[in-house]
This record gives C-alpha cells, sequence and structure tokens, in this order.
C-alpha cells in the first residue's frame, strides 16, 4: 500500500481496557507492562484484567445480546455496513496502526502491506461485511404435515483468545466473523502485545457498533483468559496460540459443552521437486520458513528438497538467509525484526543448540543478532534427520530445516509424520505428483507452488494437533452459528 508511512514513535493513545465501549481500568487497578521487543525497553504499562473484569465484560456482552436489543433488532445489513465501516476506519489510520503493532510486536514494518497483515485485516473485515445479510437458513421438505425451516442464528458470547504473532489479524479473524454471524464478544489480547487492538476498540466505538457487542481486555492467560474460557455465560471459546494451551482450552469447555474452535501449532512441510526453477523456490521456501522472524503457526519449517538438487539448494539457501537484512523494524528495507520476547528467543537458541548437537548442520546464522533486544540470525540447517528435536518441534522462530528426500510416496509419508497437520507445500511442474501429495498430506491447506497465500475467502485450520474448526471464508462462518430446526403442524400440506 502506497500511503503507508512508519510513524517512528506513534503515539500510545489507549491503555485501558474496553467495556461496553468504554475504556476503564480494571477493578484490581493492576497494571502491565507492554515491551518493545527491538530494544526490550517498556512502551508503557496497559490495565490488567482479570476474573472480576471478565465478569463485567461478559455481563456488558450479554446485555448487548439480549432479545429485543438495539444489536439484536438490527438488520443484518446494517451489521455488515459496521464490519464495512471498521474497515474504511482501520485503513484511514493504516500508517498509524501499523506503526503501533511494529512498535509492540516489532515486526518489521515492510510486512504490514503484505497479505497476514494490517493490510490483510481490512480485506477481512469488508469480507465478513458482504455474509453479513448472507447467512440464512432453509426451508425443508419433510414428511409428514409440517412447514419447516431452518434458523442460522447466533451462537451468543464469543471467548476470544488471541496471540502476539499477528495481533490485529488475529482479532479481525475473530471479531468479524463472529459479528457478521450476529454474535457479541469478549476478547482477551496477548499480554505481549495488546496496544493495536485497544486501537481497534476505539474504531470499534467510532464505527458505530451499540456498547457491549465487542469487548476487548489485556492481561494474562492464566487469569484473564483462564477465567473467560472457564465463564458459564460464554456459549463459544475461539482461541489461537500453542497446542499446549489448546488442550486447557478444550478441557475447559468440556465443562459445560462450549463451542470451540482451535488454531494451534504447526510443522509444516514445504516440497521441492527437481523440476523448478530452484533459485524462485529457494526464496518462496526461506520466506515460507522466515516470514514475521518464523512467528507464523503455518511457516513451512521443514523444507524436504528432491536428492537431485538438494546440495544447490542449500547452497542458495545459505547465501540468502545471509543476506536477509536484520534490524531496526521501522527501516522499510529490514526483513527481520526481533522475535516478540526473550523466553521465545531463548527457546529458538535452545533448539538451535540440539540441532547442532543432533549432528545438523548450520549453514547460516544459529545464534542471537546484537545484544540490544530479541534479534535471532536467520538460520539454515542441512543434513535435518526426521529424529532431530528441530524436525519435531515447533520453533517460532527463523529457523529453517532442510531434509533429503527421493521419491513422493517417501516425502509424503515423512510430511505426514508429525502431530501437527496445519499446512503443507508443494512445488514441482507435475501435474500428477502435485495432486497426490494435495490428497494425501494431512493438512489444513496444501499450497501449490506457492506458500503462504491465505486469503479472506479460502478456509484456514488444521488436521490433527494443529487445532479444530476453520477460520476465514463461508467454512470460518460455520462455527458462529446455531441451526435451529424450526417445525410447524399445518392443516395440510401440498407440494
Ligand atoms: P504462545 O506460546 O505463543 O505465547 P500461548 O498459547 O501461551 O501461546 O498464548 C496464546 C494466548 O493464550 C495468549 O492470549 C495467552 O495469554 C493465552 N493463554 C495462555 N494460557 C492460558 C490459559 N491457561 N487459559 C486461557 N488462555 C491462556
Amino acid at each position: 500500500m502506497e500511503n503507508l508511512k512508519p510513524v517512528r514513535e506513534p503515539e500510545i493513545k489507549y491503555t485501558q481496557l474496553f467495556i461496553n465501549n468504554e475504556f476503564v481500568n480494571s477493578e484490581s487497578g493492576k497494571t502491565f507492562p507492554t515491551i518493545n521487543p527491538a530494544t526490550a525497553k517498556k512502551i508503557c504499562d496497559v490495565q490488567e484484567a482479570d476474573k472480576a473484569d471478565v465478569d463485567k465484560a461478559v455481563a456488558a456482552a450479554k446485555k448487548a445480546f439480549e432479545l429485543g436489543s438495539p444489536y439484536r433488532t438490527m438488520n443484518a445489513s446494517s451489521r455488515g455496513r459496521l464490519l464495512e465501516k471498521l474497515a474504511d476506519l482501520i485503513e484511514r489510520d493504516i500508517s498509524y496502526i501499523a506503526s503501533l503493532e511494529t512498535l509492540d510486536n516489532g515486526k518489521a514494518f515492510a510486512l504490514h502491506g503484505s497479505l497476514g497483515d494490517i493490510f490483510f485485516c481490512c480485506m477481512v473485515f469488508r469480507y465478513y461485511a458482504g455474509w453479513a445479510d448472507k447467512i440464512h437458513g432453509k426451508t425443508i421438505p419433510v414428511d409428514g404435515s409440517y412447514f419447516a425451516f431452518t434458523r442460522h442464528e447466533p451462537v451468543g458470547i464469543c471467548g476470544q483468545i488471541i496471540p502476539w504473532n499477528y495481533p490485529l489479524a488475529m482479532a479481525t479473524w475473530k471479531i468479524a466473523p463472529a459479528v457478521a454471524a450476529g454474535n457479541v464478544v469478549v476478547m482477551k489480547t496477548a499480554e505481549q502485545t495488546p496496544l493495536t487492538a485497544l486501537y481497534l476498540a476505539s474504531l470499534i466505538k467510532e464505527a458505530g457498533f451499540p456498547p457491549g457487542v465487542v469487548n476487548i481486555l489485556s492481561g494474562y492467560g492464566p487469569t484473564a483468559g483462564a477465567a473467560l474460557s472457564n465463564h458459564p455465560d460464554v456459549n463459544k471459546v475461539a482461541f489461537t496460540g500453542s497446542t499446549e494451551v489448546g488442550k486447557i482450552i478444550m478441557a475447559a469447555a468440556s465443562n459445560d459443552i462450549k463451542r470451540v474452535t482451535l488454531e494451534l501449532g504447526g510443522k509444516s512441510a514445504c516440497v521441492v521437486f527437481d523440476d523448478v526453477d530452484v533459485e524462485s523456490v529457494v526464496a518462496q521456501a526461506q520466506e515460507a520458513c522466515m516470514t514475521n522472524m518464523g512467528q507464523c503457526c503455518v511457516a513451512g519449517t521443514r523444507t524436504f528438497v528432491h536428492e537431485k538438487i538438494y546440495d544447490e539448494f542449500v547452497a542458495k539457501s545459505r547465501e540468502l538467509a545471509l543476506k536477509r537484512k536484520i534490524g531496526d523494524p521501522f527501516d522499510n528495507t529490514t526483513i527481520n525484526g526481533p522475535q516478540i520476547d526473550e523466553e521465545q528467543m531463548n527457546k529458538i537458541l535452545d533448539l538451535i543448540e540440539s540441532g547442532k548437537k543432533e549432528g545438523a548442520k548450520c549453514e547460516a546464522g544459529g545464534e542471537r543478532h546484537g545484544e540490544n533486544g530479541y534479534f535471532i540470525k536467520p538460520t539454515v540447517f542441512s543434513g535435518v534427520q526426521d529424529n532431530m528435536r528441530i524436525a519435531k518441534e515447533e520453533i517460532f522462530g527463523p529457523v529453517q530445516q532442510i531434509f533429503k528426500f527421493k521419491t513422493l510416496d517417501e516425502v509424503l509419508a515423512r510430511a505426514n509424520d508429525s502431530t501437527y497437520g496445519l499446512g503443507a507445500a508443494i512445488f514441482t511442474n507435475d501435474i500428477n505428483k502435485a495432486l497426490m501429495f494435495s490428497q494425501g498430506v494431512q493438512a489444513g491447506t496444501c499450497w501449490v507452488n506457492c506458500y503462504n497465500a491465505v486469503t479472506s475467502q479460502g478456509p484456514f485450520g488444521g488436521f490433527k494437533m494443529s487445532g479444530l474448526g476453520r477460520e476465514l471464508g463461508e467454512y470460518g462462518l460455520q462455527n458462529y452459528v446455531e441451526v435451529k430446526n424450526v417445525v410447524v403442524k399445518i392443516p395440510q400440506k401440498n407440494s
């Protein structure tokens, strides 16, 4: 986007909790700091939500969802216009919002124009705006003298818990379909990145959403997050984050059979055959793995390369990683900013060490970059074996593993030998190989000759331990509606 310009020190306008369309302090008065990962310095303190604030926000959402409320009696098309207006407002303030995101999350400013970040948020709000008045049931020719129809009703109060890797995009992926289908929302943002969602809250108010329809809380997982996922009035929980916490959320949901959707971890395979333009695929495979500093659930971290081009592919990947510009995320030429925090940085460094110890060859990077902030050098491993920790565990950092393979059957089996199943890709000009792979791979998305082509229209989600349910597209609405069958006795039915 041409009008996207970095603002180096964006003003911090909102640090309070957003409940019932007002910014308020937490009940406890507690605050917590949010840190700039590029400098490890505090940006500001924000109000810290806990159970009492969750209760307050859920009560506001419940009121907004009462039968006869302004929200429930609003035309569906008007809900669509609210979402459209929100997209307009994000677009109006896009440079400010993108700058705030870069400050709080550390992502390279240049990423915001790409699919997956702030610009994508506008597209997702617009996409779901169009759906609002197109979500409807059917009339069904049931047996007997009855008139039967289905209503696609909103599920109700949706507790949404999001991570820090794409803070505003994750908020968007969850709020947009929920509101399109007429639900109300209580969202808890990630403790590392509360700021852009709070600004979004101000735009939600400005756009004219009725009070209580969307509530946004900053706070920690085991406190505010747990209170939300355990709240008896919450009808559905939508969660994006680690598989470990996903299991906790699912267990909590079982208490009162809450609807639950989960978008969890991954260890996606990116398979490269020998009939491709190596130079171009080297770049795409590295981007698949390292975009957003590798902090992407669908990152293609297992690069499987055909033995015939393996050595050339590794050499070119090494060269490219060494050239990948790392540093100040506000500099428009920077590709890799810092990792989100010290804990993540140390976890990644530990996995890198394990790779070295287990005998993989570190071709590039393999260490911290500088001493300020949480930067890690783009890292490439060759000679990776399937049983190594770096081959199995989600790294969530700029660390590419390159494996060697011979045949399609072999690589398919190895790609599927993972507890995860989020994404997969194959690069080849052979249509049969591409189709055989896309049939057999156990993943929610299979890209052919591309990677990370995530769109607002297509579904996104995981097989196996990568999640439950789908987000985006028409499929993303399914989890936000309850289907009600209305059966009316009539004196006589006619065809
Ligand atoms: P990551 O490891 O990427 O930080 P997490 O799964 O820990 O991912 O965090 C994702 C989101 O889940 C964050 O908003 C976090 O606060 C929240 N969270 C963490 N623990 C819990 C929990 N026990 N209950 C509910 N939410 C939680």
